[in-house]
């Protein structure tokens, strides 16, 4: 590991202003990812700003918004009464990824910008574009059984990893960050990740010493009828081949509004709205699901070792889609 500098910031301006200053610093939360890649140099910042002081480690609703602090660690997210009630994705997707030991460590918003698992990109002997831009890709032509059969492009095939991101999706949640100009945005979680293209190495829009503050998600009776369902190698401490998040209105026997996510099979939280539109005016039945999950993954295209996923997708979204019905009546 690299030599660095180490700053505990009390504000959240105090921060901004240290990591934009230097083009080597970033900020420093649970650090469940970053110590991981320090150790391995595939980062090496050299100076790091701590931000687990700031005041961003509450969970509040006003009206009919929730505002998740960035701080809030992934444990205390998924166990916190509202979550649990008003929003029964996020909880479970929480629940479903890492150890316990790690949720009690991961913040929410390291949780959206955490990085790859693709084994290339953490092995300094592999060429990575999204390591070393222009370098080239060794999953495309690798072992690529956990790559991604959606968003992937001729530069990178990687899956985005996280669990919470596909469930946000799903809620439509909106990102707050601050910037270092002291202005602050919100962004669309759907807008927030980008796909691959032929710059792997930009994975957000968020730039350089640009801070997420909150997470904020609209109270909605859609949010309370949603489901995450996760399928993958171990049941715990494992990341997913394919994951489902799905939110569902029904009305006089028909569906009148959706929202479909899926996660472990695209280089970004990947929301099918094609899906949505399929089930729009359909009545929840096995017919219907089946017709959902296909037009999720018409556009899919497997690498060499991973076609199993289509089909298991497919599956895990109509099971998602099934319990959330059953669960209803
Ligand atoms: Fe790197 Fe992406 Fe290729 Fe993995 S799939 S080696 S992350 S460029």
């Amino acid at each position: 590991m690299q030599p660095f500098s180490f700053l505990q910031a009390t504000k959240p301006e105090a921060a901004t202003e240290a990591v934009s200053a230097n083009p080597q610093a970033a900020f420093f939360a649970g650090g469940t990812t970053l110590v991981d890649l320090m150790m391995l140099n595939i980062v090496s910042p050299a100076h790091l700003v701590d931000i687990n002081g700031l005041p961003l480690t509450t969970i509040e609703v006003t009206g009919n918004k929730a505002s998740i602090g960035a701080n809030v660690r992934n444990g205390d997210l998924a166990h916190n009464r509202i979550v649990r009630q008003q929003f029964p994705v996020l909880a479970e997707a929480l629940l479903a990824g890492a150890s316990a030991q790690l949720r009690n460590m991961a913040t929410t918003a390291g949780n959206l910008m955490q990085r790859t698992r693709c084994s290339y990109f953490r092995d300094t002997a592999a060429r990575c574009n999204k390591r070393t831009p222009g370098s080239g890709c060794d999953a495309l032509q690798g072992v690529n059984r956990n790559h991604a059969i959606l968003g992937a492009s001729d530069h990178c095939i990687a899956t985005h990893p996280s669990d919470l991101c596909v469930a946000l999706l799903v809620l439509d949640a909106t990102v707050q960050t601050l910037l270092p100009s002291g202005q602050s945005r919100h962004i669309p979680i759907g807008d927030f990740h980008l796909l691959p293209g032929e710059t792997p190495h930009l994975e957000t829009v968020v730039q350089h010493g640009e801070l997420i503050t909150h997470i904020h998600l609209p109270v909605t009776r859609l949010a309370r009828h949603s489901h995450y369902l996760k399928v993958s190698d171990r049941a715990s401490y494992e990341f997913a081949l394919a994951s489902a998040a799905v939110a569902l209105s029904v009305d006089n026997g028909l569906i009148t509004e959706s929202r479909v996510a899926l996660g472990g099979v695209a280089t970004r939280p990947w929301r099918s709205k094609e899906a949505e539109a399929s089930l729009l005016n359909q009545s929840p039945s096995a017919a219907t699901f089946l017709a959902a999950a296909n037009a999720a993954l018409a556009a899919a295209k497997p690498q060499t070792h991973n076609a199993f996923k289509i089909g298991l997708a497919r599956q895990t979204l109509i099971r998602a889609l099934e319990a959330l019905t059953e669960s209803r009546n």
